[in-house]
């Protein structure tokens, strides 16, 4: 037994709603919660069979809010899981929270309990800009948050911050820059904010007071190089890290290893099929106590589609892509997609270092239309390959099978959430 999966457990409450978030996450229901509690407990026993042939070596409680659900209730699904999987000593165990959403002793009690990861959702360091984001607390509770932390044994702690807020400028960002590197977390999430249609934000969508595309990129260039500066080393679009504290779990997520999740709405990736639990709490609830089925969605990924998610995920890290690995996974050939990307090396936004392909800082910036580009490729190169007699319309429509069936990865500009709603927020 050493195939290694990652397990995501999904807690869709929170205190209150943020003004930019469209997660599925439930306010003032928080008598829900200990049904839910059992029914993630229920879930994962009823699993325990498909766990008992792994080794689970990360564990990531995101939401929603996991530090609103109660310390009480994340020890019990963890310890559940523990008893019914195989939880590796060494596991990097990650619970969300909210700044001065949690007290100094559930942080102790957390950490005695095997929980070794905090991310904690700082966003900015402006107090009035958290307001205005419907946020409940200030930056002073992050650093209180952060000592009490430090407190109860925590040594490695990410921080989530936003730019591309409304009212912020530049100096604003590099503020909430400074402050947070003055935290001295081990690990920065550094997102852009999307404004999402259904958000109590989306009526500024057009608003001047929103910094525009050409403000936000100045922002995200300013973050890598700052945060560089500050001994974080950028390792995938949006997050940074001391060497050695890179998101285990969330690396997972981008170099295609398996993950499998529980609770309603969370996402899973195992035996090459993607699928994902309803997203409803009562519905979860009920049908997890009366043995029903709680999929939503499942799909099985063809190798093609494997490798174009290699293509898809890895260039959203530094770790990049390699032909041989390419070839040696999907015994496919990436000649067209390599034509790009020496045209992107000329352009400054790919570079090739020790055999690997992976973008620059401004690749990363424009990625979502570069991967388009290089699906598009890759889509092209097998047609030719297999079908070469194939009109430019079947092209088409093979392309958009591959594209039509899940979102492209989000970029830059694309929002916080990689597919799976699995990030933390
Ligand atoms: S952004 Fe996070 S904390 Fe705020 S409402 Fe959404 S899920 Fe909850």
């Amino acid at each position: 037994m050493d195939k290694r999966v990652g397990i995501y457990i999904h807690i869709p409450f929170c205190a209150s709603k943020c003004a930019y978030c469209n997660f599925y996450s439930l306010i003032g229901s928080d008598k829900l919660m200990t049904p839910y509690c059992d029914a993630v407990i229920s879930h994962i026993e009823e699993y325990s069979s498909q766990l008992d042939g792994v080794l689970i070596d990360t564990v990531y409680f995101g939401g929603g809010t996991p530090g609103h659900f109660g310390t009480g209730r994340l020890v019990s699904i963890l310890n559940a899981l523990k008893k019914n999987g195989h939880v590796l000593l060494d596991s990097e165990v990650t619970v969300e929270i909210n700044p001065g959403g949690i007290t100094k002793e559930e942080l102790v009690k957390l950490r005695r309990a095997g929980f070794n990861r905090l991310s904690i959702g700082v966003q900015c360091a402006n107090d009035g800009m958290l307001k205005n984001l419907g946020r409940t607390h200030t930056f002073a509770d992050a650093e209180e948050t952060v000592s009490f932390a430090r407190q109860a044994g925590f040594e490695n702690i990410s921080v989530d911050i936003i730019y591309g807020l409304p009212s912020q400028d530049k100096d604003s960002w590099a503020e909430t820059i400074a402050k947070t590197a003055s935290l001295k977390a081990e690990h920065i999430s550094c997102y852009g904010l999307k404004i999402e249609e259904g958000t109590q934000l989306y009526v500024f969508k057009d608003s001047p007071f929103l910094p525009d595309d050409d403000v936000q990129a100045d922002m995200y260039l300013y973050a890598v190089e700052m945060l560089a500066r500050f001994g974080y080393r950028q390792y995938e679009i949006s997050n940074f890290s001391r060497r050695g504290y890179e998101s285990k779990h969330n690396l997972k997520y981008w170099l295609g290893e398996e993950y499998i999740g529980f609770g309603a709405a969370a996402h899973s990736y195992i035996g090459k099929c993607r699928y994902s639990f309803i997203e409803d709490v009562e519905k979860y609830i009920e049908r997890v106590s009366q043995g029903q089925v709680v999929v939503e969605y499942s799909e099985k990924m063809s190798d093609f589609e494997n490798a174009g998610e290699y293509l898809m995920f890895r260039l959203r890290t530094t770790h990049g892509i390699s032909e041989e690995e390419y070839y040696d996974i999907y015994r496919l050939k990436m000649d067209y997609v390599l034509e790009l990307l020496r045209k992107y090396e000329e352009e400054g936004w790919a570079l090739f270092k020790d055999g690997r392909w992976r973008f620059t800082p401004t690749g990363f910036m424009l990625s979502n239309s570069l991967i388009g580009e290089l699906l598009d490729a890759q889509t092209r190169q097998r047609t030719q390959i297999s079908k070469p007699w194939q009109t430019e319309s079947a092209e088409e429509d093979s392309q958009m099978t591959l594209f039509n069936k899940r979102p492209l990865t989000q970029g830059l500009f694309g929002g916080r959430r990689l597919v799976g709603s699995q990030e933390p927020t």
